[in-house]
């Protein structure tokens, strides 16, 4: 069986394909580029990729029916075609989304419509129903949560605040009326905070810029950087710093493997929170990863970051109860390890 997984270049696409390709299932990738590493998909991964962009309707068509070199076809002659579609690809800067959201919602918006128009179509040519679908969304599209709302579980309200959290919400609501409609099988994963690498050592998170607590926090340990800035000291937490749930990127990676079989088997939509429903400050993210790596770093409290919420915690029991998913990495300590591990592979600034 072969799967298409879009963004799989990126940080979480990337570990995903490698979870398909540990269950033996074939994977092509789409990306373009413009934030995916071309070697992760052709050195590491070591599987077919295609530059190119999702709004491409007749490359869609051409990979989905198996008629792309990719998949081993040709125009004309079908290859292995698509049996489903992991879509990861999305820009997901928050700032740069605010700034330009037109580039936003044309990219994590206008083409995810494309890709499930190509998805119905594609279908009804195989005489069925529309190609499942695995969707990457985002606790951004909770939006700034009530505190009684901790933990958030899928039933929260959910009210974005940036138009990156709203691309990923419109998305979530084309693939519900997609669902209502045409009889889209879906599996819609709200991440909290991505963080880890592979234990192997050789995938990870490689972000230009760099934006997230951890990766940054690594870098002024190992001196990439000169210092950390703690964006806000005076939240209504513990140690006045902001508490998030950081999930490991390799147990989001198994999370797919789970959802993508259980919509193979009984089709449907789905939505499920993938955290570990536990929270830790920023200063408990220094704290652990200095303690882990035995080095120290220059810290400076900065003001807050605009729209940061002061808690971001899910319930993940939906994901537990109907995917029988276990998060293998839920410890701090693990995350962190593992991360400085990669850390350490990354060539210096
Ligand atoms: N953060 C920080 N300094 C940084 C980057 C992030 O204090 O250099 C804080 C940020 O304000 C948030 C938490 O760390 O409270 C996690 O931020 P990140 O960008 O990693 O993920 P987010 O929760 O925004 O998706």
């Amino acid at each position: 069986m072969t799967i298409l997984v879009t963004g799989g270049a990126g940080y979480i696409g990337s570990h995903t394909v490698r979870a398909l390709q540990r269950q033996g299932l074939r994977v092509v990738v789409l990306d373009n580029l413009v934030y995916g590493h071309r070697p992760v998909v052709e050195q590491v991964l070591q599987v077919p990729l295609v530059v190119g962009q999702l709004g491409d309707r007749a490359l869609l068509d051409q990979l989905l029916s198996g008629e792309h070199p990719a998949t081993g076809g040709a125009p004309g002659r079908p290859g292995e075609a698509i049996e489903a579609v992991l879509h990861f690809a999305a820009y997901a800067y928050v700032g740069e989304s605010v700034a330009d959201p037109a580039r936003y919602y044309r990219n994590n918006l206008g083409d995810s419509l494309i890709l499930l128009e190509a998805l119905l179509a594609e279908g009804r040519r195989r005489g069925g129903q529309p190609l499942p679908l695995v969707f990457s969304s985002t606790c951004a599209t909770y939006g700034i949560p009530d505190p009684e709302q901790i933990p958030i579980a899928e039933t929260c309200p959910q009210r974005p605040i940036n138009p990156y959290g709203r691309s990923k919400w419109m998305v979530e609501q084309l693939i519900a009326d997609f669902g209502a409609a045409y009889g889209l099988p879906s599996v819609i994963f709200r991440y909290f905070n991505a963080a880890g690498a592979d234990p192997v050592g050789d995938l990870g998170e490689d972000h230009t810029p760099e934006t997230h607590l951890i990766p940054l926090v690594l870098d002024a340990l190992s001196g990439r950087s000169p210092y950390l800035q703690i964006f806000g000291d005076d939240y209504p937490t513990a140690d006045g710093t902001c508490i998030r749930d950081y999930i490991h990127v390799s147990d989001l990676a198994d999370a797919h493997v789970l959802g993508l079989r259980k919509l193979l088997a009984e089709g449907g939509s789905h939505v499920f929170n993938l955290g570990n429903g536990t929270g830790y400050s920023v200063q408990q993210v220094i704290d652990t990863a200095k303690a882990i790596t035995r080095r120290g770093l220059l810290a400076h409290v900065a003001p807050r970051r605009p729209g940061d919420p002061p808690v971001l915690v899910a319930s993940a029991e939906r994901a537990r109860r109907e995917l029988g998913w276990q998060p293998r990495y839920p410890e701090l300590s693990t995350i962190l390890s593992h991360a400085w591990a990669w850390h350490q592979t990354l060539i210096p600034h």
